[in-house]
């Protein structure tokens, strides 16, 4: 089954819109990507780690990216994220043409409509974890919504921890600051590169959990890209990347039903 710019024959019930002109129409779409290639380096170097890539990402929903290491996830989350340019195509996140925007409006766009959630945390480590949740909205000069950053730090259960520096809280607390962090100042989209992968299985729960709560309870959208069947399995639907390309959908994934499909991409 191929997916990517050909039509997937009957629509699968919760998929996202896959075909080019679906996606071109698609206003709904928290965010979407159009014939996207990226290529690195030149010469016997050059990578094509995206290869015409189109895929909308459905607004108040949990979407994974899976596929093999190398399969271009990384790459695809930055170029949708704005953290890296395209070779070739277009980026939208809601109606702007990423794509378009100079070095200045993208660096704006990111930080007023867009959360992030990293492997490694990326927490302040001098700051306590309530400084670290409201810090991009101090640094963008924007007074919190007091009343939703208390319902992200209720929701992610962080209220006894807030005076503590990120020295003093387990991993798991900590890439919870770093999920409310991303929420406080409601994105339209968060993006969450391997959020589990410095966690073990139950702070790893834990996380998923309340990403997939945020999303269900709050409405959130989230793209996150990871290489683990069991935290794809947290998704609205799974999307599979192998080569740079979009080869595979999977709406209301289990663990073993992401495992199957990936064992069919493992080259
Ligand atoms: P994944 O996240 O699925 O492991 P990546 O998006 O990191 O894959 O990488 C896709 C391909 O692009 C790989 O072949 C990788 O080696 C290559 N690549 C990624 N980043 C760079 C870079 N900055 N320079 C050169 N090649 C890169």
């Amino acid at each position: 089954m191929t997916f990517g710019t050909t039509s997937v024959g009957s629509p699968l019930a919760g998929a996202a819109p896959v075909t080019e002109d679906e996606i071109r129409s698609a206003g709904s779409l928290a965010a979407r990507a159009v014939g996207v290639t990226k290529v690195y380096g030149t010469g016997d170097a050059r990578v094509n780690a995206l290869d015409g890539v189109t895929l909308g990402i459905p607004g108040g929903r949990f979407t994974a990216i899976m596929g093999p290491s190398g399969s271009g996830k990384s790459t695809l989350m930055h170029c949708l994220a704005g953290l890296d340019t395209v070779t070739a195509g277009q980026v939208f996140v809601g109606d702007v043409e990423l794509t378009r925007l100079d070095d200045k409006r993208l660096t704006r766009l990111r930080r007023d409509r867009i959360g992030f959630v990293f492997q490694s945390f990326n927490l302040i480590p001098t700051l306590t974890a309530l400084e670290n949740i409201t810090l991009p909205m101090d640094i963008a000069g924007v007074r919190p919504d007091q009343a939703w950053v208390d319902t992200v730090i209720d929701t992610v259960g962080l209220r006894p921890r807030l005076r503590h520096r990120p020295a003093e809280l387990s991993g798991g607390q900590q890439q919870r600051v770093a999920c409310a962090r991303a929420l406080a100042a409601k994105p339209e989209i968060v993006f969450a590169d391997e959020p589990t992968g410095n966690l073990d299985s139950r702070a790893g729960a834990e996380v998923l959990s309340f990403l997939r709560s945020s999303v269900r309870e709050m409405g959130q959208t989230i793209v996150m890209v990871t290489h683990d069947p069991v935290a794809a399995s947290y998704a609205d639907l799974v999307v599979f990347l192998a080569d740079g390309r979009i080869v595979d959908q999977l709406p209301e994934p289990t663990p073993d039903g992401v495992l199957e499909r990936m064992k069919g991409l493992d080259r």
